[in-house]
């Protein structure tokens, strides 16, 4: 095992201990973590070739240099991991069922899959009849994943000296699922498709934009120290934030995003939403 994956169990271990409330749900999305980071294959990607041009010209623009179609992806690694979550969801009561269903529809119908990873990236409804949608959708974003972030890390060394100064991803368009606090105070957003990180203000609100401190605000639970809810008055838009300077044991904001389920459903009650795609 990994040095990595094994920091990664250990601090999944503590969260548990930490929110036993959140077992159960734990154990879902840890599983399905696990079999993604655990599969043995790195996906072989094409980096998309962005002319001189074009880049500069998005950039000056604010556009993102990809849209989701346009990433490339390794069809037969996704493909492959896409029977391993499956197998993974099959050992869960509660998705069992349906990972049954939806494992033997594409066991049948090998040659759909490829079809339904390019329809989910268009953003185009693929869903063969009786099959759970919302299973279905999570099994074909967990499972291109490593693609899209392969993709994204390729892309990263183009933008090593732009300074960004949007809310959502300069790869993808889309907006953070979480931030992190690190050294000097710097903030960084992470994106909720690709994965890309990029630093942001500290006082803004990746959302609309909205720097004026007296339109953000954030709360904190009481004994959680280092966990924080960015709120925008402005958009009523929220960002959790880990402050990694307080909470050193952070090792992937996947599972910090899961262990502060709590905070999200806080956050909701206020009358605050969690903006994924602009
Ligand atoms: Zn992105
Ligand atoms: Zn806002």
């Amino acid at each position: 095992m990994s040095e990595k994956l094994k920091a990664f169990k250990s601090r999944l271990q503590a969260l548990k201990k930490r929110y036993p409330a959140y077992e159960h749900f734990f154990d879902f999305y840890a599983q399905v973590i696990l079999t993604r980071k655990g599969f043995e294959k790195t996906p072989q990607v094409k980096v998309p070739k962005i002319e001189k041009q074009v880049f500069d010209l998005k950039l000056k623009e604010g556009f993102p240099l990809l849209s989701p179609d346009e990433f490339s992806l390794d069809t037969n690694h996704a493909q492959e991991l896409f029977f391993r979550l499956c197998e993974s969801l099959k050992g869960i009561p509660e998705t069992k069922e349906k990972a049954e269903k939806i494992e033997a529809y594409f066991k049948d119908h090998p040659e759909d899959l490829p079809q339904a990873f390019k329809s989910f990236l268009e953003k185009k409804d693929f869903s063969p009849d009786g099959l759970d949608e919302n299973v279905f959708n999570f099994l074909l974003f967990q499972s291109l994943k490593p693609s899209l972030h392969a993709c994204a890390e390729g892309l990263t060394p183009l933008l090593k000296n732009v300074y960004w100064d949007k809310g959502y991803c300069p790869i993808c368009g889309h907006y953070p699922y979480m931030a992190a606090l690190r050294e000097n105070g710097k903030k960084f957003a992470k994106c909720s498709f690709c994965e890309y990180e990029w630093q942001i203000e500290r006082i803004f609100c990746p959302f609309c934009g909205h720097k004026d401190h007296k339109k953000l605000r954030y709360f904190e639970v009481e004994g959680e120290e280092g966990y924080r809810v960015y709120l925008c008055e402005a958009c009523k838009c929220y960002l959790k934030t880990v402050d990694e300077r307080v909470l050193a044991d952070v090792v992937d904001l996947e599972l910090e995003d899961i262990a502060t389920i709590h905070l999200d459903i806080l956050a909701e009650k206020e009358g605050y939403k969690k903006k994924m795609e602009a």
